[in-house]
């Protein structure tokens, strides 16, 4: 295994015990651990930096613009794209709106469609039906086949010229499947439709590349990569941001304001409303840096590994069932599983006396959750800082859980 174990003492967290075991986290695919050069840089920020940006009428305003400006370009540069084409807001979900309220609202029309998997998160199909509700435009879901990939050949079929956008997760945050995005992408580009992709999962845990994947528009959050929370960032082709309308309006975003209209500032800035979320800039461009000093090949390998592991271990429980692909190389590192009959969230409950902490529930996932016929399943997702003695103690939970409720 790519021996990231000494990186666990930069997470100051993960030393201390819940209830009275040592603390094994395993829901990074909500939200992950943040190392002590993302919490020193947040906290150098607000003691030596802190001033409103792009106000600049006096030199700590101008450092806290250039240190805001330099993250931009960062991140930008993380998913190989221009600082221009990247604006910052709360998150993906956040993102996802504005593309949804911001291209959808103002180019869909009754007739037209949205294509959506059905591995997509709630944030990639809620704001979709909001503004269907608007637009007249219809949702339509591509399913997955039994082994948990998209069905490629119902994409294909359901691809018609009624489809104008193209909504897809690059990795499942239930099933931990990585799409062929780029496929799908020039499928769609072939009929004229745009391709937003949901990278919440993806950016985190595998290179990505906004280019190479030719994404139209990419959402992702700074919290799932070891970064703060409260800031994310869309990614969009620059001449797409560049005709989007704002989703949101208010200061910082305009050019000019009349009595009873507005121009907007130039792109990035006319999708960032108010002020923006600067030391979680700073602190999401720490977390790139850090990443960037592992290498995301290593970040993935050890992925890999520790999620062959576990599957492994986890595939040997008898009645338990896993949910998502059983090879490493299409997956990622979130494993859903079901114990028996044994309600997830008692499963959850008893790991938690052991310190272990996964999550148990739809995972914001309803649609998915109902086509595999599992309203809830238990989730253990890893990240760098997991090694195999984690994988080893959820083992030795399941098997205690399976002892309390008398599993044969
Ligand atoms: N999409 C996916 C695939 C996710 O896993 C998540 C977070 N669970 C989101 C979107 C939403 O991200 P956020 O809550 O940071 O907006």
């Amino acid at each position: 295994m790519t021996d990231l174990a000494d990186l666990r003492s930069d997470f100051p967290i993960l030393d201390q015990k819940m209830n009275g075991h040592p603390l094994i986290y395993l829901d990074s695919a909500s939200t992950s651990q943040k190392p002590n050069a993302v919490i020193d840089a947040i906290d150098d920020f607000y003691r030596t930096t802190n001033a409103n940006v792009h106000r600049g009428a006096y030199g700590l305003s101008n450092d806290a613009t250039d240190r805001y400006e330099a993250a931009r370009a960062r991140v930008a540069a993380f998913v190989n794209a221009d600082a221009g084409e990247v604006a910052f807001n709360r998150g993906t979900t956040s993102a996802l709106n504005q593309v949804a309220y911001g291209w959808g609202l103002y180019n869909l029309k009754p007739g037209d469609r949205v294509l959506l998997t059905l591995m997509e998160h709630h944030a990639n199909i809620v704001p979709w039906q909001l503004v269907s509700r608007h637009t007249g435009a219809e949702l339509v879901y591509v399913p997955h086949t039994g082994d948990y990939t998209l069905d490629l050949d119902a994409f294909t079929e359901l691809l018609d010229d009624r489809v104008k956008v193209v909504g897809v997760t690059a990795m499942s945050n239930v099933l931990g499947t990585i799409n062929p995005v780029r496929q799908i992408a020039d499928a769609a580009h072939q009929i004229g439709a745009l391709v937003v992709v949901d990278a919440a999962q993806a950016v985190p845990h595998v290179a990505v590349d906004v280019r190479a994947m030719d994404a139209d528009f990419l959402a992702f959050s700074a919290h799932k990569m070891l970064g703060p929370t409260g800031i994310g960032v869309l990614y969009g082709k620059a001449e797409l941001l560049e005709t989007m309308e704002p989703a949101e309006g208010g200061g910082e975003m305009i050019s000019d304001v009349q009595l009873d209209s507005s121009t907007w500032a130039a792109v990035p800035h006319k999708f960032e409303a108010g002020t923006p979320p600067i030391a979680e800039a700073i602190g999401l461009a720490a977390a790139v840096e850090y990443l960037e000093r592992i290498g995301m090949d290593a970040v993935r390998n050890h992925e890999v590994e520790i999620t062959g592991y576990a599957l492994d271990r986890l595939g040997a429980i008898d009645a338990l069932t896993i949910y998502g692909p059983t090879d490493t190389s299409n997956r990622g590192g979130a494993v859903s599983f079901t114990l028996a009959d044994i309600h997830p969230h008692d499963l959850a409950t008893i790991l938690d006396q052991r310190g272990i902490a996964v999550r148990a529930g739809h995972h914001c996932a309803r649609p998915l959750a109902r086509s595999l016929n599992a309203p809830a399943t238990a989730r253990a997702s890893f990240y760098i800082y997991n090694v195999r003695s984690d994988v080893d103690a959820l083992v030795d939970g399941l098997q205690e859980a399976r002892e309390i409720f008398g599993v044969a």
